[in-house]
C-alpha cells in the first residue's frame, strides 16, 4: 500500500487544500500510516442491508470502529458477533437498548432501520446519553427532524444524518470547484434519481415504516444534491406525480415525482425522483463559465464526471469508511466537511421533501 503522502498526490492540490475534512485527516482510512488518536466507538442498529455495508466498510477505518450491535434478530447477532468479534456485553435489542446508557464501549449509536423507526430510536440513544448516526432519511418529515434535533441538543450529543456523499472526493471537488467561481454563477441544476423497486412486500413500500416511496428513498439525493451542487437554498417547489401501479404504490406512496426548485439567486433546478426506472442515478449543473455532468452521481461508486475543465479524476475510496472516519474527526476534532452532516442539515432535506409532497398533492407552487 502507498503512503499516504503518494495517495494525496493523486488528488488535485485544490482538494488536498481544503479547511474542511477532507484533508489528510479524513484520508486516514485510505493511507496505511498507523493512526494513535481516540477511536469513536459504534453501535449499529438494524443489521440488514445497508448495516451489513456500513459494518464492512467500518473495517478499513482508522478512526472508528464497530464494537457493538442492536437487533431485533437473534441469528444475525450471532453471526455478527463471530464475524466482527464483538462481545456480548455490547449486544441488544430493541427492548433493551436504552441500558446502552451504562455501556462505556460505545460513544455512538448508527441507525439503519426503517425511516419511520428513526425519530423514536434517536430519541431513546440521546437519552442513554449516546452520539447518535442517522440514516436518511432522518424521519418520515420536518417535524420529526426538528424533534430529533432539539433531543439531541437537549442531551448535549451530536446528530449527525449518514450524507456519505458529502465525503466522496469527486463531489467534494466539485463543490470546491463551485465555491471557488470555476462554474461562475450556477444556473441550472437537473438530478434524476431511481431505481426500479422489487418485492412489493418491503418496509419500503410501506407507508408507516418508510414514509412515502421513491422521494424519501432515493429522490433525497436529488434534493440534496441541488441544494450542494447549486450551493442555495430552495424558496419554492413544483411537483406532478405520475402512478402506473397504484397496487404496488399504495396511497402516500410515490411511485415518480418530477419536481422543479426555485433559488433565491434565479437559480432552477429540475429533478426525477422514482421506484419504476433502473439505474437512474445523474447529476448536472450548469453555471455562467463552466458545467459538471456526474454518471454515476451518488451511488456507491465509484462515480464518474466531468466538468468544462476535463475529467474529474479523484480516486474512488470506499463512501462509508471516509463518513465514518469524518464522522469521527467531527466528534473529536471538530473538523467540518465541506457540506454540513448535522441534524440541522437533514431537517432542511425534510422540509423540502414536505413542500414536494404538498406540491404534488395540491398541484400549487409551494414557498419555503
Ligand atoms: P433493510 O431492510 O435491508 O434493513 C433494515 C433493518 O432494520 C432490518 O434488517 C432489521 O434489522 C431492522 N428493522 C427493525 N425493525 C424493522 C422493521 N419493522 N421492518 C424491517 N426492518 C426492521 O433496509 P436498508 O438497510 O436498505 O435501509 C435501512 C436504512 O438505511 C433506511 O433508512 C435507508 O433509507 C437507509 N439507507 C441508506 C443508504 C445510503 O447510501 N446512505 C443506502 C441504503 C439504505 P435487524 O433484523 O437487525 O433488527
Amino acid at each position: 500500500m502507498g503512503s499516504r503522502r503518494d495517495f494525496l498526490q493523486k488528488l488535485s492540490v485544490s482538494a488536498v487544500s481544503l479547511p474542511f475534512i477532507y484533508s489528510p485527516t479524513n484520508l486516514f482510512a485510505a493511507s496505511g500510516d498507523p493512526y494513535d488518536g481516540p477511536i469513536l466507538k459504534v453501535a449499529i442498529m438494524g443489521l440488514g442491508s445497508y448495516g451489513t455495508r456500513v459494518a464492512e466498510a467500518m473495517q478499513s477505518c482508522k478512526r472508528a470502529k464497530l464494537v457493538g450491535l442492536i437487533s431485533g434478530t437473534p441469528s444475525k447477532i450471532e453471526k455478527w458477533k463471530a464475524q466482527y468479534s464483538i462481545p456480548d456485553k455490547n449486544c441488544y435489542n430493541y427492548d433493551n437498548f436504552d441500558a446502552i446508557k451504562n455501556n462505556p464501549d460505545i460513544d455512538a449509536v448508527y441507525i439503519i432501520t426503517p425511516n419511520g423507526l428513526h425519530k423514536d430510536q434517536t430519541l431513546r440513544v440521546a437519552k442513554a446519553g449516546k452520539h447518535v448516526i442517522c440514516e436518511k432519511p432522518m424521519g418520515i418529515n420536518a417535524k420529526e427532524g426538528q424533534e430529533m434535533v432539539d433531543a439531541c441538543k437537549a442531551a448535549n450529543v451530536k446528530l449527525l444524518i449518514g450524507y456519505r456523499m458529502h465525503f466522496e472526493p469527486k463531489t467534494v471537488a466539485v463543490i470546491k470547484m463551485r465555491k471557488e467561481g470555476k462554474f461562475g454563477t450556477p444556473k441550472f441544476f437537473q438530478g434524476q434519481s431511481g431505481f426500479t423497486i422489487g418485492d412489493p412486500t418491503q418496509w419500503r413500500l410501506n407507508k408507516a415504516l418508510s414514509g412515502g416511496g421513491a422521494m424519501m428513498d432515493i429522490g433525497i439525493y436529488s434534493v440534496n444534491g441541488a441544494r450542494y451542487m447549486l450551493g442555495e437554498e430552495p424558496i419554492w417547489v413544483t411537483a406532478q406525480e405520475t402512478k402506473t401501479d397504484p397496487i404496488k404504490f399504495k396511497e402516500g406512496i410515490d411511485e415518480t415525482i418530477q419536481f422543479q426548485m426555485g433559488f433565491p439567486s434565479g437559480a432552477v433546478a429540475n429533478c426525477l425522483s422514482t421506484y419504476n426506472m433502473n439505474n437512474l442515478d445523474r447529476f448536472f449543473m450548469t453555471g455562467s463559465k463552466g458545467f459538471v455532468e456526474m454518471q454515476p452521481s451518488t451511488g456507491y461508486g465509484p462515480i464518474e464526471g466531468r466538468t468544462h475543465e476535463g475529467p474529474l479524476t479523484q480516486p474512488h475510496v470506499t463512501h462509508q469508511t471516509l463518513q465514518m472516519d469524518g464522522m469521527a474527526a467531527l466528534i473529536f476534532d471538530g473538523l467540518q466537511p465541506i457540506v454540513p452532516i448535522d441534524g440541522e442539515e437533514g431537517v432542511k432535506d425534510m422540509k423540502i421533501i414536505d413542500a414536494i409532497f404538498l406540491a404534488a398533492k395540491t398541484g400549487n407552487k409551494i414557498k419555503l
